[in-house]
């Protein structure tokens, strides 16, 4: 055995390929984090593969872990019969055999998942659902998606969507919330029209007349305004239809939280102590739980995509 193999054989090195941010990290096999690095995403193909390739070799050289196998989360999903990127909205990834190519410019091999699997997947192994058999990654962010791990393997389907809960349409619309607002994905009333942080914004907007963030918002909530505290109630109303029709079909042990909007004070308590109304059961023993790994969940679940 080689030193450099024997180096790398104590690391695992993730990559999260977001839309703003490239973040590679070296994993520790007991889970800590011995070298980070960031850079912002070139938004071209050819830009991306070369900052991925500089970021892994920055975060090796840190950590001492040279040759150590890699895992990616990208905002998108691999069609497995040609290996090219499909469902991605950094476009510029689309149709390119991105994990062949970097394993050519890596000399390894390469593990590409969707990041919202990644994030159920780190959950899964060391966070909010440790231990837990199976494990729904839920991300409210920009968008909403979402991963299921079952014993600690994410499904992924033979057409590569399991979880993508955010363009089912809201369960139980109420006659002012149907049909609901259009979605890019051509479809209208997507629970991700609904759940995102763009769609609690314009259901703010087009309540109180004005246009807020939903930090602001959350903040006028707190000092008493009436429209905000409508609308938290009724993103938290909304959110536990979504889970509940996702609990009645997968029943999961954990549901986790995770994406800018779960940032929301008290929001997985909220979704919990609603859940009973919706799922069809008399009692209601899934736990919802805010996420542990925070922004780092993503990076640390592609890591753990090359064990
Ligand atoms: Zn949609």
């Amino acid at each position: 055995m080689s030193s450099t193999t024997t180096t790398a054989g104590g690391f695992r090195i993730g990559v999260d390929l977001g839309g703003t941010k490239i973040e590679a990290i070296a994993l520790s096999r007991d889970g800590q984090i011995a070298a980070r690095e960031r850079v912002s995403t070139p938004r071209a193909y050819a830009e991306t593969l070369a900052s991925i390739v500089d970021i892994v070799h920055r975060v090796e050289q840190t950590a001492g872990a040279i040759g150590a196998p890699v895992g990616i989360g990208i905002p998108g999903a691999v069609t497995p019969s040609t290996g090219l990127v499909k469902n991605a909205n950094s476009v510029w990834l689309i149709g390119e055999p991105l994990g062949r190519d970097l394993e050519a410019r890596l000399g390894r091999s390469v593990r590409l998942a969707n990041d919202a699997n990644c994030f159920a997947i780190s959950e899964a192994a060391d966070g909010a659902g440790a231990g837990a058999g199976v494990v729904f990654g839920v991300i409210l962010g920009t968008g909403v998606g979402g991963g299921i791990v079952v014993h600690g393997r994410a499904l992924d389907g033979p057409n590569f969507i399991a979880g993508e809960w955010g363009h089912n349409p809201l369960p139980w619309m109420t006659p002012d919330e149907f049909p609901g607002p259009p979605c890019y994905c051509g479809k209208r009333g997507c629970i991700e029209t609904f759940l995102s942080g763009p769609g609690l914004e314009r259901e703010y907007a087009e309540s109180a007349g004005d246009a807020r963030s939903s930090a602001e918002i959350v903040k006028l909530a707190e000092t008493g305004s009436a429209h905000a505290v409508g609308v938290l109630e009724r993103y938290h109303d909304r959110l536990a239809r979504a889970l509940a029709s996702v609990i009645n079909i997968l029943d999961p042990d954990v549901i986790v939280l995770g994406g800018g909007m779960s940032n929301l004070p008290g929001l997985s308590e909220a979704a919990s102590a609603r859940l009973p109304r919706y799922v069809f059961s008399d009692s209601v023993h899934t736990r919802v739980m805010r996420n542990t790994h925070g922004d780092s969940s993503g990076v640390r679940g592609a890591a753990w995509l090359s064990a």
